[in-house]
């Protein structure tokens, strides 16, 4: 039978809960359990799919082309697993779902209520992973804090379904501030979450702490005492150099027995040793590698900004990783160009660059600009979807003499549309069609024998996960490979250019996908690894 581990969080948001949830499956994992976990997004929208980075950082999209908050993006990085879109609930969808019953008469004439008709649309939907792949655990993970409006109903559903005899643990993570003035850790706050969390009828199992430092154990009396759990239930989760640490932590403090011990389950088959060495050996690595990422949603000030290319950024981490060596990632607001070319020299102290994925207008030429530095320079180059898509332009304009080629996306009356939409694309734009309807998820390409992208895959098929509405225009394809562009990918039947290539340059390589989303941390994605490879080459000389 499967057991569910809830997660909900307290005190304030953005305490790690999806790296917390991640971690808690990430050990249960390696005690031998096949474990999943699900994301609760209480928000009205339908999936993340039109939300702006900046709301809730990257969108995260799955191999069945879901468009999610980037926790998913947690989850499998922790668990090394594809996560279907499903495993993600939003208000949206469970309203949407609900109404839809409702005119179809599936309600038999009932008065249709948030209880039991909205929660038991929630039940349903937490337990179908489980139903249809009969998962050992399921980790379930609540948006939001205790006490919002958004997501009584989901804690609502999860009670119900302790309640009901489904096998639940609830984990509470909270916050406990340390008081400068004070040099006091302060656990009010998180009585106060717990209260509330119980006047719901739901009694936290463990209570995990998030703060700067180890818990003491004065401090987790007092919890224990003022939350009505046990001490040995209170679990610190204190701050680590990384973040992939924080399952050894929870280990350390027998997390996954105490569980296990909870729900009778007896099976407990070790395999830790290979994650403790990976973690083991990342926290000695001496050497560096400087890492530009040359993007755009600066605007926000510097502490969303890593959120909105946390798959870049783990991407890079991984590859660097298995080269031994560490990632310094500096942030470059391409703008910085556009105000004064000669900050293009600034370049030259990087090892490697990317330019990651992107819309609309802004710092559009900045990049441009990058990414004829680093072809001209010899500077290892990795262009991801709108990175590659603006390589193709720069090289067009620069090295084919199509002037003023770019992409329609950005220049609808340019001479040279060496971007443009997708075919289909164009009817769904003209309809304002904007939830779910790019190019999503898993597509497989072809790579040409010998390239370089293709030695770097070890094969000849691939598949990366999409998201995008323009792509190299077909019919300027034959011109840019005669001026010297290597298409090393393409879609199936051919007509879709999904990689790229410049065969002389030291490292010079772009993808219409965003093989980002497939990178491990024991697995680092290949083109990312090939551009660590050639950084640290660079780095040598
Ligand atoms: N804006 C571009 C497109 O829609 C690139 C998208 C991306 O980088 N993900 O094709």
């Amino acid at each position: 039978m499967v057991n569910y581990i809830i997660v909900t969080g307290g005190v304030i948001s953005g305490l790690g809960k999806g790296i917390t949830t991640a971690s808690i499956g990430k050990i249960l994992q390696l005690h031998g359990y096949k474990t999943t976990a699900m994301k609760i997004d209480p928000y009205m929208n339908f999936d993340a799919g039109t939300l702006r980075p900046t709301e809730h950082g990257e969108v995260w999209v799955t191999e069945d082309g879901g468009e999610i908050d980037q926790d998913l993006g947690h989850y499998e990085r922790f668990l090394d697993i594809n996560i279907p879109k499903y495993h993600n609930i939003t208000t949206g969808q469970v309203y949407s779902a609900v109404i839809d019953k409702e005119r179809k008469g599936k309600y038999l004439g009932k008065t249709v209520q948030p209880i039991p008709h909205v929660t038991d649309e929630i039940k349903v939907r937490i337990r179908r992973p489980a139903n249809e792949n009969g998962w050992d655990f399921v980790l379930v993970e609540i948006g939001g804090t205790v006490g919002d409006y958004e997501n009584v109903l989901f804690l609502e559903a999860v009670r119900q379904m302790k309640q009901g005899g489904d096998k639940v643990v609830f984990v509470h993570v909270t916050y406990v501030p340390m008081l400068d003035a004070l040099g006091e850790a302060k656990t009010k706050p998180t009585q106060h979450s717990v209260k509330q969390l119980r006047e719901i009828g739901i009694m936290p199992d463990f209570i995990i702490t998030r703060s700067e430092k180890t818990l003491d154990n004065v401090r987790r009396e007092k919890i224990a005492m003022f939350c009505n759990v046990h001490p040995d239930d209170v679990i610190s989760n204190e701050d680590v150099d990384n973040i992939y640490g924080v399952s050894l932590l929870f280990e350390k403090q027998d997390l996954c027995r105490k569980i296990l011990k909870k729900l009778n389950l007896r099976k407990d088959t070790n395999n830790l040793e290979e994650w403790k060495n990976f973690i083991r050996k990342i926290s000695r690595l001496q050497n560096t590698i400087k890492i530009g990422i040359v993007g755009k949603y600066f605007d926000i000030g510097t502490s969303q900004l890593s959120d909105s290319y946390i798959s870049v950024i783990e991407a890079v981490k991984h590859a660097a990783w298995n080269n031994n060596v560490e990632p310094v990632i500096s942030w470059i607001d391409s703008k910085e160009f556009e105000n004064d070319p000669r900050n293009l020299r600034n370049l030259d102290n990087l090892d490697g660059i990317i330019v990651p994925g992107g819309f609309g207008l802004s710092g559009i030429d900045g990049k441009i600009a990058t990414i004829r530095y680093c072809r001209e320079n010899g500077i290892p180059y990795l262009g991801l979807c709108l990175g590659m898509q603006l390589a193709v332009v720069e090289y067009a304009r620069n090295a084919c003499g199509l002037r003023d080629a770019h992409s329609t996306e950005i220049d609808k009356k340019t001479p040279h549309p060496v971007i443009d939409f997708i075919p289909e694309q164009i009817t769904i734009l003209q309809e304002s069609r904007y939830g779910a309807t790019m190019r999503l998820g898993a597509y497989p390409a072809i790579l040409k024998k010998g390239s370089i992208i293709q030695k770097l895959y070890d094969s000849d098929n691939v598949s990366e996960r999409h998201r995008h509405r323009y792509e190299v225009n077909p019919e300027y394809v034959e011109k840019l490979e005669r001026c010297g562009i290597v298409f090393s990918g393409r879609s199936p039947d051919g007509v879709l250019m999904e990689f790229m290539e410049l065969p002389k340059h030291p490292y010079f390589v772009g993808t219409q996908a965003h093989p980002e989303f497939k990178s491990r941390p024991l697995k680092p994605a290949p083109l990312f690894d090939g551009l660590i490879k050639a950084a640290k080459k660079k780095k040598i000389v």
